[in-house]
């Protein structure tokens, strides 16, 4: 069957990485989650305190950043390794999310990313979740799909999430960085999140994993009957 790229783009935890997983395994393709990538990058500049109005330190910094997603076979799923080091855990942590949003409104950040998620795609069989990947990173996806869903579902399903890890957060907290993070990415000067306008839109606030997975499916299947 002909291989094709789905970009998902969406608010935070409409469970876009939920979709992209679920479809990358039926399908037997990669799947690349683009906002670990910015998670990463948020946690190196912590780490080593790189001021984020120095452009010439940022750029430094992006030189010395190696990524690289692991196929963990056991576990079913990417691992990302920042510089040799599994940081899946830490990148989830509350803190990273807490400035993820500043470090990839930041043009070098972006392109630094972006750069290495085009190369990814080149083979196409590829699922990509994110802000802007139906937009800027792979205009010519052949599906593009955008998901909302209501906001308490979405606070909801994050603090679950969060809590898992953390006893102490509150869905206020939850709430509040949902809503920060989105005003952010839909208002930052470069690659803001937009609705593609060739996207098709998934509301799955009332829809179960099967069947959000069914709709997608089928518009993966109908694009590829296009494309024969
Ligand atoms: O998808 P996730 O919530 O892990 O993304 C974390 C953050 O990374 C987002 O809030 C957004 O600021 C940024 N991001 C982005 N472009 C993408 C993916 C994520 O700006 N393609």
């Amino acid at each position: 069957m002909q291989k094709i790229i789905i970009a998902i783009d969406g608010f935070s935890s409409c469970g876009k990485s939920t979709l992209a997983k679920q479809l990358a395994k039926e399908l037997k393709y990669i799947y690349a989650d683009s906002g670990a990538m910015y998670r990463a990058v948020t946690l190196y500049f912590l780490r080593n305190s790189i001021p984020l109005s120095n452009k010439k330190e940022i750029k430094n910094a992006l030189s010395d950043i190696c990524l690289e997603f692991v196929l963990d076979a056991d576990a079913g799923k990417s691992i990302l390794y920042l510089n040799d080091e599994n940081v899946e855990l830490l990148i989830r942590d509350m803190i990273i999310n807490e400035k993820v949003s500043e470090v990839a409104a930041i043009k070098e950040v972006r392109e630094f990313a972006v750069a290495q998620q085009q190369k990814s795609g080149e083979k196409k069989g590829i699922v990509m979740d994110g802000r802007d990947i139906g937009t800027t990173v792979f205009p010519n996806a052949e599906l593009k799909i955008f998901m909302t869903a209501d906001i308490a579902v979405r606070v909801e399903r994050r603090f679950k999430e969060l809590y898992e890890v953390n006893k102490t957060i509150t869905i206020e907290e939850v709430k509040q960085n949902l809503e920060m993070r989105d005003y952010m990415d839909s208002n930052r000067k470069i690659s803001p999140l937009r609705q593609a306008k060739d996207a098709i839109v998934l509301d799955n606030s009332n829809l179960t994993m099967a069947q959000q997975l069914k709709i997608a499916l089928l518009w993966v299947h109908e694009k590829i009957n296009e494309l024969k």
